[in-house]
């Protein structure tokens, strides 16, 4: 999109350890290459280890993010972690609403709208993931889903500087399988028009990323599409030679 710099980022799911390290220091010294200093990254690794990758990607166009936050700040919420805490760890970003956490963990758009506004509040950008099932596609349901997904987990006050909005289709998350160049096409662009009816001019400048089996063959067809200012990537961002590869594309 005119005017708008791709974020190429990762989500680690919880995968990685400190032997990890070395494909983060790897992905931070590969970067700005790759990319041509296209675009800005950005690696989302469990809590375990986000304050090692800030320290081991610090002072490279690489930020660090976490993959979920608490709505609360603080208080009696055994495991949970807030954004302060991310933050804390050297976090710049963190995902909010990811379909494994909505999955798994039964998050609501309420509650994903909830953890957006505490990323604010502790400075952190919120990446706001939404997506259709499956069988939410095969019934013609796409759109309506992304529609309600918007209205209920991007809060009114959301800004181009403190929000990302990932499209990541359920099915094609994991899976190998991606939707057809237009449907991607289409898909964006109904979720640029909802967010402008939400939040105005404003919604010109947000980053719509994709998400979904996001590979180094098929970064540079899905990266030019029209409204895809970048990628959420999984399984390719663990290796530095495969991120890099889908950075590269950005060209
Ligand atoms: C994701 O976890 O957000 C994701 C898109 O995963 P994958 O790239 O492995 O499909």
């Amino acid at each position: 999109t005119p005017g708008i710099r791709p974020l190429i980022a990762g989500n680690w799911k919880m995968n990685g350890t400190s032997d990890s390290l070395g494909e983060l220091q790897a992905i931070a010294a590969g970067f700005a290459d790759a990319s041509g200093n296209e675009a800005d990254g950005l690696i989302c690794v469990p809590a375990t280890l986000l304050d090692r990758a800030a320290k081991a990607m610090a002072g490279s166009p690489v930020a660090s993010g976490g993959q979920d936050c608490h709505a609360k700040e603080s208080g009696a919420h055994t495991g949970d972690i807030s954004a302060a805490m991310l933050k804390d760890c050297g976090a710049s970003h963190v995902i909010v609403g990811h379909s494994e956490r909505r999955a798994d963990h039964g998050e609501s758009d309420a509650v994903v709208a909830a953890k957006a506004k505490a990323a604010w509040q502790a400075g952190l950008v919120a990446v706001i993931c939404i997506g259709e099932t499956r069988e939410e596609r095969v019934s013609g349901k796409t759109l309506s889903v992304l529609s309600t997904q918007i209205a209920g987990s991007v809060p009114a006050e959301a800004t181009a500087a403190n929000t990302v909005v990932a499209y990541e289709p359920v099915w094609a998350i994991g899976t190998g399988l991606i939707p057809t160049l237009p449907d991607v096409e289409e898909a964006h662009a109904h979720i640029r028009a909802e967010l402008k009816r939400l939040i105005g001019a404003e919604a010109d400048g947000v980053r719509i990323l994709y998400g979904g089996s996001m590979k180094p063959d098929n970064a540079g067809e899905l990266l030019s599409i029209n409204n895809v200012d970048g990628g959420l990537i999984g399984g390719a961002s663990l290796k530095a030679k495969d991120f890099l590869a889908i950075a590269n594309a950005v060209k």
